[in-house]
């Protein structure tokens, strides 16, 4: 298949006929870049789950441009949602609603509830507005790959795969949207990212995180958010955290890749920008500096395939402060790493 390019300053109404006829499209948004199909077209979801290699159980986030979009999606609306949406719509936050039976069951997964986002890029959202249709869009990659963060590594996964790609400039957050599942009497957080869980517990007072966050899952453990089955966001290399004191995680760090180095191994290391200078390795990347951690978000995807491109074998990651935005960067790395983690 040839893929259309097209650049975000050009006019989408192209991009927009391509989904009206079943077609995909990737387009940037402020998280990560989108795969986009039309959600009320099965024949059309079902082709990003082809081209992405996604399992079929994991279901979609459906975008819309307008608020008035979202009431033929869903059968109830919360006061919980009502003062979210109110609070961080449009933005990189999705609510999980009781879904509407027009939602096809290949969005869905097979549940019977929808992930809704409102984004705030004027990409998406002009492009929602041109074709007129809520767009399911989960991440413009291959299946298991860390989320695209720019043009170029749409282009590696999908170019030859579906009909077309906007070329726009670098994602703002870098990870995906904070899911908050709104169905229950409490708000609770199934994915954390740029809507942190102190921005939602400030609006609402009560928040909870899923308990299925933050480790390996068990065997058997059915999560609320189907996508935490599944390896996610891991380059080829393999990912392993090294927590504790700085001095001693740098000591470690330099320690370890000495030993595989000595073993033939291709060392990588995932640094900031306070500590680059520190390590000694084949690959020393700085992921974003500590003073700021919504550069470390924006990088950090960036910067795991890079390690791919310079073949690395093995990356040593130091680990971040889980507070604000920190908790979605966790959250992505401990994925990619399969939770290895070593204490220095
Ligand atoms: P992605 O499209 O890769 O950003 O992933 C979307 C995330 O939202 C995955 O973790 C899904 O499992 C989750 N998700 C989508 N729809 C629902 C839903 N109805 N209920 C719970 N989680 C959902
Ligand atoms: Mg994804």
């Amino acid at each position: 298949m040839e893929t259309i390019i097209i650049s975000d300053t050009q006019n989408l109404q192209q991009a927009a006929q391509i989904l009206q006829a079943g077609g995909l499209v990737a387009s940037p948004t402020e998280t990560v870049y989108g795969l986009c199909a039309n959600a009320l077209n099965e024949e059309a979801v079902k082709n990003i789950y082809k081209a992405k290699g996604r399992p079929s159980d994991n279901p979609l986030i459906v975008h819309i441009a307008d608020l008035g979009m979202l009431q033929p999606l869903v059968t109830e609306i919360s006061p919980i949602a009502e003062t979210l949406m109110k609070h961080f719509w449009p933005g990189p936050m999705t609510l999980v609603f009781k879904a509407n039976s027009l939602v096809p069951k290949v969005v869905t997964g097979g549940l019977d509830t929808v992930a809704v986002r409102f984004p705030s890029d004027p990409t998406i959202t002009n492009l929602i507005k041109t074709s007129g249709l809520p767009l399911a869009a989960p991440s413009a990659n291959t299946s298991g790959k860390p989320s695209p963060t720019n043009f170029a590594r749409v282009y590696e996964d999908l170019n030859g795969k579906i009909d077309c790609i906007i070329e726009g400039g670098n994602s703002k957050y870098g990870v995906e949207s904070t899911v908050i599942d709104t169905t229950g009497d409490i708000a609770t957080i199934l994915r954390p990212g740029g809507i942190t869980f102190e921005m939602i517990e400030e609006v609402l007072g009560t928040v909870m995180m899923d308990p299925a966050l933050g480790h390996k899952l068990k065997e058997g453990e059915v999560p609320k958010a189907p996508g935490m089955k599944y390896t996610h966001y891991a380059p080829n290399a393999e990912v392993i955290i090294v927590k504790g004191e700085t001095s001693k995680v740098i000591a470690k760090i330099n320690e370890l890749t000495a030993m595989h180095r000595a073993l033939g191994k291709k060392v990588g290391v995932m640094a900031t920008d306070e500590t680059l200078s520190y390590f000694i390795a084949d690959t020393v990347l700085s992921v974003g500096t500590e003073s700021d951690p919504t550069t470390i978000a924006a990088h950090l995807f960036e910067v795991l395939r890079q390690y791919d491109d310079a073949g690395m074998d093995l990356v040593y990651s130091l680990a971040f402060k889980t507070t604000g935005i920190g908790q979605a960067i966790m959250n992505r790395l401990e994925k990619s790493a399969g939770y290895h983690f070593i204490e220095a």
